[in-house]
């Protein structure tokens, strides 16, 4: 597996008008999912470490797992990205570790829970363009403020990114990737009916884009959160209340607009906990692990898989040549 900077394939993105979905990881079983997934539809891919899932692993088990990606999956492009950064240390240790991108959520303070000042915003995401940089690793920020609360992440509270700010944003920084707040929010309850143009901003897309054509967009907080998946769960024991995700066909449509990633969680957890739940619920007797992990990773990888093709990344895995980032470095220098 070459590991590929985040901005050589949105890049790659941004030419052949696709978008790349940017999955989370924990642990063994959802990076085997994402690679076979990868590997069935042919797509290059982002895979994505929280804060939470580098202190779940403790860093070394993360980073030995992705090295093991790497042997097994050499014809796959990788990007391997730091999930929302909530300090330039955090960013800066990822970068140590090996990854190829980070985000540096200057939303929010270091606290990852209060909303951030916009001159606050500006001082941190500068220092780590800087500092990645000058090691030819990608930078994505964010503007504006998500709804919702995931891994410890978000003040709850949403505000919607202003399109001017947001160019004086990329002119102070320098980002390569922007994730913009156009009302989604992280987490399974996303909205408590089917989302139309009222609840999500699909037009202030299209407009930061327009004031914005060469910066690549983020989507977070874009799980679909089918029904299926939903009622998975709550056919074999579960409990969850009605939601809706974001559509795939918004997705799509911002994808149209300079949508380049878009960052997947939660469906992925769905697809896990009702293939478990299954199998509890139909063979109390099992106790095998395995009996279990195996179809909670074949329905991840099964969601991962539908996903890359609707967002238009299957197919393109070949045609990508990694460059080192020596050679990003000094693009950017
Ligand atoms: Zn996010």
């Amino acid at each position: 597996m070459p590991l590929i900077a985040l901005r050589q394939l949105l890049d790659a993105a941004a030419d052949g008008g696709y978008g790349v979905g940017a999955f989370n990881v924990n642990n063994m079983e959802q990076i085997q999912a994402i690679m076979e997934a990868a590997r069935e539809t042919q797509s290059p891919v982002i895979v994505q470490a929280s804060r939470g899932a580098r202190s779940y692993t403790n860093d070394r088990f993360l980073f030995h797992l992705m090295a093991a990606a790497a042997e097994l999956y050499p014809e796959i492009p990788v990007v391997l990205h730091q999930d929302h950064g909530n300090s330039p240390e955090t960013c800066i240790s990822a970068i140590e570790l090996g990854f190829t991108s980070v985000m540096m959520d200057g939303s929010l303070l270091e606290d990852g829970k209060t909303p951030a000042d916009f001159e606050h915003n500006v001082r941190v995401t500068r220092e780590v363009v800087e500092h990645a940089h000058a090691r030819g690793v990608s930078v994505e920020g964010e503007l504006g403020t998500l709804g919702g609360i995931e891994d410890g992440v978000g003040s709850g509270e949403v505000h919607l990114t202003d399109p001017d700010q947001a160019v004086e944003f990329v002119e102070r920084t320098g980002i390569d990737a922007l994730a913009v707040a156009i009302g989604t929010s992280h987490g399974a309850y996303k909205f408590s009916r089917p989302p139309d143009g009222e609840v999500l901003s699909m037009n202030l897309i299209e407009e930061i884009h327009s004031k914005l054509p060469d910066t690549h967009l983020v989507m977070h907080g874009s799980s679909s959160v089918p029904k299926d998946l939903v009622d998975a769960i709550n056919e074999y024991g579960g409990a969850m209340q009605p939601t809706w995700g974001v559509p795939i066909e918004e997705i799509q449509q911002g994808i149209r607009h300079g949508v380049r990633k878009i960052n997947v969680d939660t469906d992925l957890r769905l697809a896990m906990t009702g293939a478990i739940r299954k199998v509890f619920a139909e063979e109390p007797d099992e106790f095998d692990p395995r009996s279990y992990l195996k179809p909670a990773r074949a329905a991840m990888q099964r969601v991962v898989a539908e996903r890359m093709v609707q967002f238009g990344q299957a197919g393109h895995a070949p045609e990508l040549e990694a460059k080192p980032l020596e050679e990003m470095q000094a693009l950017y220098a």
